[in-house]
Order: structure tokens, then sequence, then C-alpha cells
């Protein structure tokens, strides 16, 4: 367990003194949000709810509720997962003591809560081999049906994001009562608590548009039952090439942007961030056709770029927009002078690289502000 010794405790509490630009964690449960706390995070940037969903004793239920047959089936499945959800984020808002912790909205292709289909198939035609008149094999053979249904040859431009929400409005309105219902209970105690609730792989402004109806009128049938108030507000994550190309539009249904730099570099560069890098991204590197990996230092000739409008393009909408990042770049230190450079409010980064962002985002401050003074007594 990694400790910060004092002196360089102090060094930190000197670069936050010069930093502008803030610092938040990426984490999905207490412990990571905890240690984000003790780290010096101001804030969760990105709590990934994917992770709730895998849970062992949950996956059944999950389960149930991608393969239900009826509208009535699911609703019964997501109203089991309610109150787990409600716990992990009253078991995060906690652990944040009042920092602003924002929460994405289930972001990946349900298949991905699924057996593996290999897997199912080997299991199928043993059993149609050895037992073909077993309820198992049945049962099976249905659950691989629904497995083809859902494969897609593409899954990371695929079924995912906002996407699932737009076609199963339902998973998302669970997740924002759960969060909401999570707001009321801390507020009801007392505690302070600022949850930010971010729409995924938004590509259109009527995605968003929709989504955040849905968001708001979760809020108000939960201010409605539970007589309690709480402030809330509503963004999303820019991460499609078009997302940043028409941010003056999406800025007029947000009141944040997070650019997703791992879904923007892998759409701009239209490289897979599953498999680039294991093919022929050293090769590139290796031969100087790229400088680095841009998965790990962000491209700012290119997804730097699509940042750079899309802040540039949301607060001509909008002002007051909050502006952050929360692809891995956010802990990265060339990647974070950058984002001073660009105006971004926050980087987002893993809890174990807060310090070493705090240290970056100082750093890009000085760099940059004290260039601007040698300007001035030179000019
Ligand atoms: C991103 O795409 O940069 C991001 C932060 O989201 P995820 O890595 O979960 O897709
Ligand atoms: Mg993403």
């Amino acid at each position: 367990e990694p400790q910060l010794s004092d002196e360089f405790q102090l060094l930190l509490t000197w670069a936050d003194q010069e930093r502008k630009i803030g610092v938040r964690a990426n984490a999905d449960n207490p412990e990571d949000a905890g240690k984000a706390f003790e780290f010096g995070a101001a804030g969760i940037g990105l709590c990934r709810t994917e992770h709730m969903f895998m849970d062992l004793k949950r996956i059944p239920i999950v389960q149930k509720m991608i393969l239900a047959e009826s509208y009535k089936e699911r609703m019964e499945a997501l109203d089991e997962l309610l109150p787990m959800q409600q716990g992990d984020f009253e078991g995060i808002f906690e652990a944040m003591q009042g920092f602003p912790v924002t929460i994405r909205l289930l972001d990946p292709p349900l298949h991905e809560f699924l057996p593996d289909k290999e897997e199912l198939l080997v299991e199928v035609t043993k059993l149609q081999i050895l037992d073909p008149a077993s309820p198992e094999l049945k049962k099976k053979e249905l659950l691989l049906k629904k497995v083809r249904q859902l494969d897609e040859f593409n899954p990371m431009l695929g079924h995912r994001g906002c996407r699932l929400g737009m076609v199963y409005p339902e998973i998302y309105e669970m997740q924002a009562k759960a969060i909401f219902y999570a707001a009321a209970k801390l507020a009801d105690k007392g505690m302070e608590v600022q949850p930010e609730i971010m729409i995924p792989l938004v590509g259109h402004v009527n995605e968003l548009k929709e989504m955040r109806q849905l968001v708001i009128d979760a809020a108000i049938k939960v201010q409605e039952e539970t007589g309690k108030l709480f402030e809330y507000t509503i963004g999303t994550m820019i991460e499609i090439p078009r997302a940043a190309l028409t941010a003056d539009q999406i800025a007029e249904e947000a009141d944040f942007f997070s650019f997703g730099t791992n879904d923007l570099t892998q759409t701009t560069f239209g490289y897979s961030r599953d498999d680039a890098e294991g093919k022929f991204l050293q090769n590139y590197i290796e031969n100087k056709v790229l400088p680095e990996n841009p998965f790990a230092v962000l491209d700012q000739d290119g997804v730097g770029r699509l940042v750079e409008m899309g802040v540039k393009l949301g607060r001509g909408t909008k002002p007051a927009l909050k502006t952050g990042i929360c692809g891995e770049h956010g802990g990265e230190k060339t990647s974070i002078d950058f984002c001073y450079k660009t105006g971004l409010d926050y980087v987002s980064c893993s809890p174990y690289r807060v310090p070493l962002a705090r240290l970056a985002a100082a750093q890009a401050t000085i760099r940059h502000e004290s260039n601007k003074k040698e300007v001035y007594t030179t000019a």
C-alpha cells in the first residue's frame, strides 16, 4: 500500500497552490474513491457503472434483465438491481464527502454480461450428443440464440453507450433513480452530495436531449416520492468526433462535457482500442510513423484539435459549461499540459495517478504563465 511521505505531501500542497486546473479521479467503488480522496482528488471525474453489473452475485439478475422476454420481466430484474445500485452510489458519495461525483450511465454492449459465445456453443454441442432430451440443453440453446442476436461485428462501434439508453430507457431510468434515491437519503442525513449524471457515447444532440429528459423525469419522480430536494447536473462524454464537431448543439443540452479520449482516439484514428496495440502500433512507433502510442499520450495534432474544437464550440453556446477529460490521458503529463492550454477545468485519472497529475498540473500552469511573463518583459 503506497503512502506519500511528508516531504512529498508538502510538495503537493505547493503544487496545489500553483495549479489552475482541477484534478479528479476515476473510481467506481468506495475503496477507490477513498484512495482518490486521500491522494487529493477534488471529486470523481468518471464513475463507470459497468463493474457494478459484473459483480458475481448480480450477474444472474443482470442476465435475467437482458434475456427477459417481456417488458414486465425486465422491470422485475431492474427492480432487484435498483437498491443495489443505490447502495453503490451512497458508498461513493460518502467516500467523496461532498465533492462532485460524475456517474456515467451504463456504457458497454449488453452481450458483455452474457456467457462467451464459443464456450456456450461447445456446451450445447456436448449436450446435443450426450443428453439430447435434457431441459438443460433447451435452456442453453435459448441462451445461445440470444447471445447470437446480441453479437456484433464491431461491438466498440455498436450497441453501447447512450444507444442502450435509447433502446432500453428503463435501464438508464433505474440507474438515474438509484443515484437520486442515494442523493435524497444522504441529503436527508445532512450530507452534501453533488451528483453529475453523465451520458456516454453521444454523437447527435437528439440522443442527449432524450436521455437528459429521462434523467430529469427520474429526478422529479424521486423528489416527489421522497419529499427531498437535491441538486444535480447532467452532462455528456465527448468521445465521438461528431460530438466534438457539433459541440455547439450538444452544449444546449449539457451542463458539462467530459472528453473520453480513449474512445475519441479510437474513433478519430479509426484504430481499435482492443487490437491496435497488439497488432501494428508497436511497429508504427518503432518506425517513427507515429511519435508515440496515441492511447497513452494524447495526439495533439488530431485528437487534440477535436478537444479544442469541442471546448470552443461548447463554451460559445454556454460560457459556464464545465469541461474535463476522463480518458487515460488525464493522468499523463504532456496530455495534462495540453489540457491546461486548452482551458479544461479539470483532468480525471486513476487514483494512484492523482499525485502525479497534481504535480503535472502545477508544472503546466507555471510553464505557461511564466512564458507569458517572459513575453511581457521582453516586449
Ligand atoms: C474514454 O472513452 O475515454 C473513457 C473514459 O471511457 P471508457 O474508457 O470507459 O470507454
Ligand atoms: Mg469511452
